[in-house]
């Protein structure tokens, strides 16, 4: 079995799910007594929201590539930053290192297009939402049509990201809120709904609402499994 490096902590909210999700998956493939083998750096996500709003990119960039040099020196396979809105600077993540990382956009791409969806709305933070970085890599590579919230709704939620999810907060308002927002994607032919941020579905799962939901966090951690256990 190959050993994860994940560099973690963006929030540990989310982190904790890619945690369990890993294990439960590597106990799933090969049962028993199996576990995850992961390398793990959590940061203190305190000093990269920092970097992000003052867009301060190339020290939020220096941190995680610090991180994921840490991870191979440690023995990682393979790494995966275990948020979305970090890939901003994952293309130099990639090459600070000589292992493969795992694209959570791609992962989510390859789930996509295997059912067959065309059309998706995305949710996320701001600069997910937003910003090229994400979006060009679900429309260029996938040839995916990706729809984003109005301005006002994109405001909800990204503050209720950081306000509240990051921080381990769910509230029933909050949750009304974004199915609401989901409703009006949908009424513009959305056919399904990412979850563009680890923490989304900390607030609403696939019983809440009738659009199929891919959540990134669970999708990135299945295909960490995958990789773990291929030969
Ligand atoms: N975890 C979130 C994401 O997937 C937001 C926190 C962050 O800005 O990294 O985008």
């Amino acid at each position: 079995m190959k050993t994860i490096g994940l560099i973690g902590g963006m929030s540990w909210e989310s982190t904790a799910t890619y945690y369990k999700q890993i294990n439960e998956g590597i106990k799933q493939a090969l049962g028993g007594l199996n576990s995850a083998k992961i390398c793990m750096i959590s940061l203190n996500f305190a000093e990269i929201e920092a970097c992000q709003h003052r867009g301060d990119w190339e020290t939020a960039s220096k941190i995680l590539i610090e991180a994921a040099r840490s991870l191979e020196a440690a023995g990682a396979d393979f790494v995966l930053i275990c948020t979305n809105t970090m890939h901003k600077v994952a293309t130099q993540v990639e090459a600070s290192v000589s292992i493969p990382l795992l694209h959570i956009a791609r992962a989510t791409g390859d789930k996509l297009k295997k059912d067959k969806i065309a059309k998706l709305a995305l949710l996320g933070t701001r600069f997910t939402m937003e910003e090229t970085f994400y979006k060009q890599v679900l429309q260029a590579e996938y040839g995916l049509d990706v729809i984003v919230p109005t301005d006002d709704d994109a405001k909800t939620i990204h503050d209720v990201i950081y306000n509240e999810l990051c921080l381990g907060i769910c509230s029933q308002k909050s949750k009304e809120a974004y199915l609401n927002i989901i409703e009006k994607l949908r009424g513009e032919g959305a056919e399904a709904v990412i979850l563009g941020c680890t923490e989304i579905g900390l607030l609403i799962s696939q019983e809440s609402l009738n659009l199929p939901i891919y959540d990134t966090s669970l999708i990135h951690a299945e295909k960490a499994v995958e990789q773990a256990i291929q030969n």
